[in-house]
């Protein structure tokens, strides 16, 4: 219990708010207003968090708490202990505002529409004053994406990012025109390690190895949290401001040059290629999306990273990232109960274990459970794929994304999942589904070569059950797509199956649902 007996202010920091510039921070007086944070069960719970989630969660918040203690901050901070009581993180914040009598209490939006709700009941009951500061961390507010997108016929990611760009002066010449000519490099961004693979010169990304503060964490994980998914053994994630910006530094100087070309790729044995890493610290707030857009745009203005990979990295954060949290506070909370395609099969067991002969599906899972990361590609056309075409409740697909990955905020995995991955708002955000059949991933890694599947087969033994899974997916939801233009070709190609050739994927799908 701390010391501090009293507060006039008290500003409340959540797990995915450690901004030091934040908002609520700026308006204390050092003095007579205090910062809390908790560590709380329920949290860890709401979703079956993995280990390594918890664990870079709980040793974020702790050395934040160590930084705000050095610059004079007076921080109420409730650690949670291997044996303590379980308590939800409102019962800890009852108590404290009971004990600290303060005036108000001042929190930067939350990440989650639930915490939102929820702190402003809580505040209620308490009948203290609620302040809520508007997230300056990003760069398009809720309510300005919401002025962008109402009254559009189409509010397609790619007319957000171009306004961004314009509106922010990224990658712009000096008559206001993309840099290059084009809006967009995607195209030069699909690229395959073909036979050969990634070779041995493959950039290695930094390693922070856990000091005294993470150490703690990860013993408290391991016994209080043993029944969790996954592992926190291999953590090696930054946690404090000083290691997100070394781990930014050795991203832009050694694997962005080739972060465009390789994009989609993915390899056995190879969970981070040229991918970034950053996102969990960036979701953490340890770091600032301008300050890693400004630092990409640099590496194209000094020449050491070409633009396609530059303007495709830039993308994801000034366009994607923004997009997706704006999608998330204009639709929610319905959002979260979005099945337009009425999916309703149990997500399978080895989702959670990474049991299964299938190689894509158990390298994906597999390094998801070990390092709490997959990259985009092997959420979205490996893990996102399966359950789409095996109809898998968008609401547990959800809730597994949520609790596996270190970067996971329901603002950023909500409409990546039940939006982009699932399709379950009946194309808000993807103009069509995500659909494939097992030779996009024989196409785009080396996966196949080492699983007892053929992805060229629908049917027989060896069917590769993604091939499969496809063709019954476009049967089941033929009606459904019709009306979509984008969806012509594909449907054409269905059309061409005969009516016994439909009877056999029809009874190979239901063997693998288990029907
Ligand atoms: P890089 O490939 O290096 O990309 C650079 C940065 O761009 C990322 O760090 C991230 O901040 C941003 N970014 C890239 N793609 C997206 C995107 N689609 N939406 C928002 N930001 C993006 N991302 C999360 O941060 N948290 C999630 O919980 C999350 N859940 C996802 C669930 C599904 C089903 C899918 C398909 C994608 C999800 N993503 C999520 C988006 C993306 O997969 C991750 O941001 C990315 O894989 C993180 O790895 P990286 O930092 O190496 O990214
Ligand atoms: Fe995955 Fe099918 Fe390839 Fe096996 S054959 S790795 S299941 S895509």
């Amino acid at each position: 219990m701390s010391f501090i007996r009293n507060a006039r202010r008290l500003a409340v920091v959540f797990g995915d708010q450690l901004d030091i510039d934040s908002p609520v921070l700026a308006a204390l007086d050092k003095r007579r207003d205090a910062v809390f944070m908790a560590e709380a069960d329920g949290e860890a719970k709401h979703v079956w968090s993995s280990k390594m989630r918890i664990a870079v969660f709980f040793a974020a918040m702790r050395h934040f708490a160590e930084t705000l203690r050095s610059e004079g901050y007076r921080v109420v901070y409730d650690a949670l202990e291997a044996d303590s009581p379980k308590r939800s993180f409102s019962d800890v914040l009852g108590e404290n505002v009971e004990r600290l009598e303060p005036e108000t209490i001042h929190v930067v939006e939350p990440g989650e529409w639930r915490v939102r709700r929820g702190m402003e009941k809580l505040c209620k009951e308490l009948d203290v004053p609620l302040r809520i500061e508007a997230d300056t961390h990003f760069l398009c507010s809720a309510d300005d994406f919401r002025k962008w997108a109402e009254g559009r016929k189409s509010v397609r990611m790619e007319y957000f990012y171009r306004e961004m760009r314009r509106r922010h002066g990224i990658l712009l010449d000096d008559n206001g025109k993309p840099v290059g000519g084009d809006w967009n490099y995607d195209k030069d961004n699909r690229g395959s390690f073909g036979k050969e693979g990634p070779g041995d010169d493959l950039p290695v990304p930094p390693r922070f190895r856990p000091d005294k503060t993470t150490r703690a964490v990860l013993d408290l994980v391991n016994t209080r949290f043993a029944d969790h998914p996954g592992a926190c053994n291999e953590f090696a994630w930054p946690v404090t401001r000083k290691d997100a910006l070394a781990a930014l530094d050795a991203f832009i100087r050694d694997r962005l040059p080739l972060f465009g070309d390789f994009q989609d790729a993915m390899w056995s044995d190879e969970p981070f290629l040229y991918h970034s890493l950053l996102s969990a610290a960036l979701n953490l707030k340890l770091l600032r999306p301008m300050e890693v857009i400004r630092a990409a745009e640099k590496a194209y203005a000094d020449g050491t990273a070409p633009l396609n990979a530059v303007e495709g990295f830039i993308r994801q954060i000034l366009g994607w990232r923004e997009y997706v949290r704006g999608v998330y506070w204009w639709k929610m909370p319905g959002y979260l109960d979005g099945n337009a395609l009425d999916a309703d099969a149990d997500l399978p067991d080895f989702y959670w274990t990474g049991e299964t002969d299938l190689a894509c599906l158990r390298a994906a899972v597999g390094q998801t459970l070990r390092h709490g990361y997959a990259h985009h590609i092997q959420r979205l056309m490996v893990t996102g794929l399966y359950a789409l075409l095996l109809g898998v409740r968008p609401r547990d697909v959800h809730e597994w994304y949520l609790a596996v990955y270190v970067d996971a905020v329901e603002w950023v995995e909500v409409p990546n999942t039940l939006g982009m991955s699932q399709y379950a708002d009946g194309g808000l955000m993807a103009s069509k589904p995500y659909a494939a059949t097992g030779k996009y991933i024989q196409r785009m890694s080396n996966y196949c070569a080492s699983c007892p599947k053929n992805p060229t087969k629908a049917t027989g033994d060896d069917a590769c059950p993604f091939t499969t899974l496809y063709w019954d997916f476009l049967l089941r939801n033929e009606e459904r797509l019709r009306g979509n233009q984008r969806m012509s070709l594909q449907l054409r190609n269905l059309e061409r199956l005969s009516k016994d050739r439909r009877k056999t994927i029809r009874e190979t799908a239901a063997r693998l649902r288990g029907k």
